[in-house]
């Protein structure tokens, strides 16, 4: 095995996101060495109990040492805690997070700049809806893309520093892109922020009909239904935050997407077949496009039914 990109780093948030960043470092030598801290005395036991890495009683443990400090926690909680990072880090050392919003995220990170350590906002386009130590694993950046939102008009050492977390995000397997935060939250907005709107949304508006007893919602949700209920049970905290933080983008997305969801609705109404025809084959182009890319599956209903039967209605 090579030499690890970092000597130490340190994780702050020990769960879903934090605790796969911690098994991978590990498992493809990445980092010499990995402390853990989480403001939940619970999470913190539980990260124990799991051997994750050496996990501190207080924030200025885990990040004093450390080369690189992650930090892993939901977007709203950014600014208070790099704030008490900071403080505490060495000079030189990297500040980064993971934060599915960038512009705020950025934002939050850098007002606790003290000139001492290097900021480099990312985001990993990766995750799955559960959360917790438990939830963690090491291959969740394979192939995945990591974006890093770095400041412009820095120094060389600012270049070295991005180029080391490249370096760190690549050995645990990621493909590293960089993007003004900006553009990074539009886009991000279509693509999984409205997404798991929508997911939240019908899973809700399902529950609430009057006409559905409850009990069918869950028996017949094979009908496309299910795979919203796995977007829509991800972390609320998590999503409370993505909304609060990413307001104008998901709303400008929001406004195209009821305008094209009225002029369904219309075609619907009207007996429109071929509007109807145009808009599907178009969306199935696009997840052909998706599919030739490498970012999902083409097996039949996502890979879930080996034996070739179609249960989507
Ligand atoms: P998670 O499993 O809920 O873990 C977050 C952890 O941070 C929890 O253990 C939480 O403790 C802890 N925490 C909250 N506030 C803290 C504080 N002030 N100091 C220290 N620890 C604190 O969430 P996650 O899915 O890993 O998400 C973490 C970050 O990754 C978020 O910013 C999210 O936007 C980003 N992200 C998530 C995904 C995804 O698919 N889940 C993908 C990419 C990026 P409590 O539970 O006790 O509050």
């Amino acid at each position: 095995m090579s030499d690890p990109i970092f000597e130490r780093i340190a994780i702050v948030g020990a769960g879903l996101i934090g605790s796969s960043i911690a098994r991978a470092a590990a498992a493809y030598g990445a980092a010499g060495s990995v402390s853990l801290y989480d403001a939940s005395d619970d999470v913190r036991a539980r990260a124990e109990a799991l051997d994750l890495g050496n996990v501190t009683e207080t924030l200025a443990d885990a990040v004093q040492q450390a080369d690189c400090v992650i930090l892993c926690v939901p977007v709203g909680a950014l600014a208070p805690v790099a704030k008490a990072a900071v403080a505490h880090m060495k000079p030189g050392a990297i500040l980064t997070d993971v934060g599915s919003v960038k512009k705020q995220a950025a934002e939050a990170l850098i007002s606790a700049d003290n000139g001492a350590v290097q900021i480099i906002p990312g985001h990993p386009i990766a995750g799955t809806e559960q959360s917790g130590p438990e939830a963690g694993f090491p291959s969740l950046f394979k192939n995945a893309w990591h974006i890093l939102t770095p400041q412009d008009g820095k120094d060389e050492s600012y270049a070295a520093a991005v180029q080391q977390l490249t370096d760190f995000w690549t050995a645990l397997g990621a493909k590293v892109e960089t993007m003004d935060p900006a553009r990074h939250d539009r886009v991000l907005a279509i693509t999984s922020h409205l997404p798991h709107l929508i997911a939240f949304n019908i899973v809700s508006t399902a529950f609430d009909m009057e006409t559905v007893e409850q009990g069918e919602v869950v028996k017949f949700s094979a009908g496309g239904f299910r795979d919203f209920t796995r977007i829509a049970a991800s972390d609320p905290v998590m999503w409370r935050d993505v909304f609060l933080n990413n307001k104008e983008a998901v709303l400008e997305c929001l406004g195209r997407f009821s305008e094209d969801l009225a002029a369904l609705q219309r075609a619907i109404r009207w007996g429109d077949g071929d509007l109807l025809m145009q808009e599907f084959s178009r969306a199935r182009t696009i997840r052909k496009a998706i599919i030739d890319a490498g970012q999902d599956s083409g097996a039949v209903n996502f890979g879930r039914n080996q034996n070739g039967a179609k249960e989507d209605g």
